[in-house]
């Protein structure tokens, strides 16, 4: 029997990942998404499409896995293989109650060029996205790169990133609602393709 608080998270968890497969933000099995409940995080099954799920989908697991071990039975279902980074950010973060990840494709043409996106670029990202911590390419689920996710968003000054650049592997947003980290994400898309179209009519303008 779950909660009016799990049964809540769900369904905001179910409306993100529809919004963000209708925005074509995700493909395939990609992204994740979680919101916390207390100690515990209800997060997105591992291998399953993000924009076709329901509530009995979602896992609840605890932040500090060393309270309960994860389930080793092979055919149960596992929660995000990003799972590290998700606890990562609720250990190091209080006030963010939700974690969105997407393999954004242009931050994925982007980084894989070496280019690092500007939000001081547009007047939207300049506010709305002051920061956008860049980590380099880390092995997915490892402990390296959760904690290097985790230490991009308390690095001082306030206000502290809500965003953090991926090298090759998309964006990690967080906020205080699973609407308010997916809208994070959907910003840091806007700024990538801006950037990208402006590198492409930069450079078709000098082969002229
Ligand atoms: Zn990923």
């Amino acid at each position: 029997m779950h909660s009016l608080e799990h049964l809540e998270a769900a369904d905001a968890i179910i409306r993100a990942g529809v919004r963000l497969g209708a925005r074509g933000l995700i493909v395939a099995a990609e992204g994740n998404l979680s919101i916390r409940i207390g100690d515990q995080l209800l997060v997105t099954p591992s291998g399953r499409r993000k924009d076709e799920l329901s509530v009995a989908d979602l896992l609840l697991v605890p932040i500090n896995p060393g309270d309960a071990p994860d389930a080793d039975d092979p055919d149960a279902p596992r929660p995000s293989s990003d799972i590290a980074v998700h606890r990562a950010i609720y250990r190091a973060r209080p006030d963010v109650q939700a974690v969105a990840h997407a393999h954004l494709a242009a931050s994925l043409g982007l980084t894989l060029a070496g280019e690092r996106p500007d939000p001081e670029d547009l007047p939207e990202t300049r506010l709305l996205l002051p920061r956008l911590p860049f980590v380099p390419l880390l092995p997915m689920g490892s402990p390296e790169i959760a904690a290097a996710v985790a230490a991009a968003l308390v690095e001082p000054p306030e206000p502290l990133a809500t965003a953090v650049l991926q090298e090759r592997h998309g964006a990690v947003t967080v906020g205080a609602t699973i609407e308010a980290a997916v809208n994070r994400l959907e910003l840091v898309d806007l700024l990538c393709r801006v950037r990208r179209d402006a590198l492409l009519i930069e450079a078709s303008r000098r082969a002229r």
